[in-house]
């Protein structure tokens, strides 16, 4: 990704052939700064509907400004962000929201609700502050509970919940909001492996229902069972995009990763580790 191409030269490489679905989701030379430093250099990818979009690299590469500009938490200082085809920075926030949602590592806005007040926060998007809420909204808050396997923590204070619990609650929150686009960063942090499988197994049957996802992970044994596309970040800059088989070579590995590895192609790909490059 050379740093000279514009915005409408990329986006054209991006847009769909004939046959494809149109993205939902497109960042395009996307840049942006924190504080006085540029993290983001120039970043182009798609995810369109049935796709798990998955956002690697090492520490520090950019992953989480790059999913923060996605569901406009920061706004780019160069290139443009499309929701469903339309320039973000011409979309309301309620509009994006309708559109988006993300679960996020950040500080919980929950401190002193249930677990089921926090997550019919998420469907704050679509009322009016003076709507009280339906049994629609009841339904999708009942239903988000479920998914997430918080029915029998349903009662209880959010801020009574382990790390790993409160992850759960923050992805069913994202889900109420009923987006058709679903942001995660890092959704499989302080979970136990078996939570992390059934995170991960419920984002697969969300793709399959037509949510288009987009999720940060560190985990690449993971990222290569679950996910259609990566966008590999390095220091803020785009390394490789495409098919998660095609992707992740040894070579990739090695350099991006520091790992000695393979990827195994089938019906589910596998990864194995043979140790550091
Ligand atoms: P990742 O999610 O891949 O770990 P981040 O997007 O969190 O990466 O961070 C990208 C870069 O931005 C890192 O080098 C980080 O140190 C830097 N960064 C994060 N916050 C700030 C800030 N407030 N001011 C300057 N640089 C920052």
């Amino acid at each position: 990704m050379t740093q000279t191409r514009t915005v409408t030269q990329a986006r054209t490489e991006t847009l769909p052939k004939d046959g494809e679905a149109a993205p939902l989701l497109e960042l395009v030379e996307t840049r942006a700064r924190l504080g006085n430093r540029e993290v983001l250099r120039g970043i182009t990818f798609a995810v369109t509907s049935g796709e798990i979009l998955g956002l690697v690299g090492p520490n520090g590469s950019g992953k989480t400004t790059a999913l923060r500009c996605c569901y406009n938490a920061l706004t780019p200082t160069g290139g443009a962000v499309l929701i469903d085809q339309v320039d973000s920075t011409t979309l309301s926030r309620k509009d994006i929201a309708k559109t988006i949602s993300a679960s996020v590592q950040e500080p919980t806005v929950s401190a002193g609700l249930s677990v089921r007040e926090s997550i019919a926060l998420g469907r704050t998007p679509h009322r009016s502050w003076l709507d009280r809420s339906t049994e629609r909204d009841t339904a999708i808050v009942d239903r988000c509970i479920e998914q997430v396997g918080l029915v029998e923590l349903a009662g209880r204070d959010v801020s009574t919940l382990s790390g790993g619990e409160r992850q759960r609650v923050s992805i069913a929150r994202a889900l109420a909001q009923e987006p058709k686009v679903l942001l995660l960063d890092e959704p499989t942090n302080h979970l136990d492996l078996r939570h992390q499988l059934i995170v991960m197994e419920l984002l697969a049957e969300l793709a399959s229902a037509g949510l288009a996802v987009v999720v940060t992970m560190h985990d690449l044994r993971l990222a290569v069972e679950y996910c259609d596309n990566l966008a590999v970040l390095t220091e803020g800059e785009l390394r490789a995009c495409g098919s998660t088989v095609e992707v992740l070579d040894e070579p990739l590995l090695a350099e991006v990763f520091g790992i000695k590895a393979r990827v195994e192609r089938g019906v589910r790909p596998r990864m194995e580790i043979l140790g550091l490059a």
